[in-house]
């Protein structure tokens, strides 16, 4: 479905990053995958060399809140590959702190990473993408940016904030052929969430409907779906990829 594109992942070391990069990577694009430091990065490459050819994937880690940085590595990508097609802006953090215990400090990280990052790396990209003639940008946004969250205040507003970009860019880029989607996955099986002991776990997938959390691989579909000409008419759209959760 990706066969001779070029896509770039952030946040694709683990989690639903990385279930992206191996989605694409089986779908034929090259893929560039991006993490927040080197041994993380080195990890996630020397995993996919077992099932990949070496020549397709690369792995960097620019601070995303650098202009210069990201232009580098997009630069490098480029070099690499030859074009880039897709970025899937997936790196992202949370915290649940209540608002009175809330830090400025935290607030401004979350923002850092879940929206000016989202920004930086589009403006970036979207200027390669206008220069080729088109392409695809694709965020992560999640179920709270439709529903908010009752604690944790910034992680919610930055994924409101991710639907804005979605939707107000996919409005000023379409005139040059560069979509702009978002999925928004709900619970979903990483790390994090298969450490959660059973008692915190069954509480939460009593109150979805599908009677169980995502796999991470499901997530990946929709992105697959999403970056592909499948999609095509396609644009300014927030896909819910949550087992029809309303937590
Ligand atoms: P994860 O914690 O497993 O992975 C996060 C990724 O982001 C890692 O690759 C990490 O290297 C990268 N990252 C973290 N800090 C970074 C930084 N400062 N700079 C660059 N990269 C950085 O997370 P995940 O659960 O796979 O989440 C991926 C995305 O999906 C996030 O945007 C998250 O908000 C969203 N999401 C996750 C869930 C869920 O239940 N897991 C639900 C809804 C939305």
């Amino acid at each position: 479905m990706l066969k001779g594109k070029t896509a770039i992942i952030t946040g694709g070391t683990r989690g639903i990053g990385f279930a992206t990069v191996k989605k694409f990577l089986e779908n034929g694009a090259n893929v560039a995958l991006l993490g927040s430091r080197e041994e993380t990065v080195e990890k996630a490459l020397e995993i996919l060399k077992k099932d990949f050819d070496s020549s397709r994937f690369i792995g960097l880690y620019p601070d995303l809140n650098s202009k210069s940085e990201i232009a580098s590595a997009l630069e490098t990508i480029k070099n690499t590959f030859g074009s880039i097609d897709i970025l899937v802006n997936n790196a992202g953090i949370s915290a649940t702190s209540k608002l009175y215990d809330y830090a400025e400090e935290d607030f401004a990280k979350i923002m850092a990473l879940n929206v000016n990052a989202v920004f930086n790396c589009s403006k970036a990209a979207a200027i390669y993408m206008k220069n080729q003639g088109g392409g695809v940008i694709l965020n992560t946004s999640s179920m709270v940016s439709i529903y908010g969250q009752p604690a944790g205040v910034g992680y919610p507003a930055s994924k409101f904030a991710v639907n804005g970009l979605t939707k107000s860019l996919a409005r000023e880029l379409g005139k040059d052929h560069i979509r702009v989607n978002a999925v928004a996955p709900g619970v979903t099986k990483t790390d994090m969430v298969a450490a959660l002991p059973d008692s915190m776990i069954q509480p939460l997938i009593a109150t979805i409907p599908l009677g169980r959390i995502g796999e991470p691989e499901e997530v990946a579909n929709a992105f697959l779906f999403l970056a592909s000409d499948m999609a095509s008419y396609i644009t300014g759209t927030i896909l819910q990829v949550d087992g029809a959760a309303m937590t």
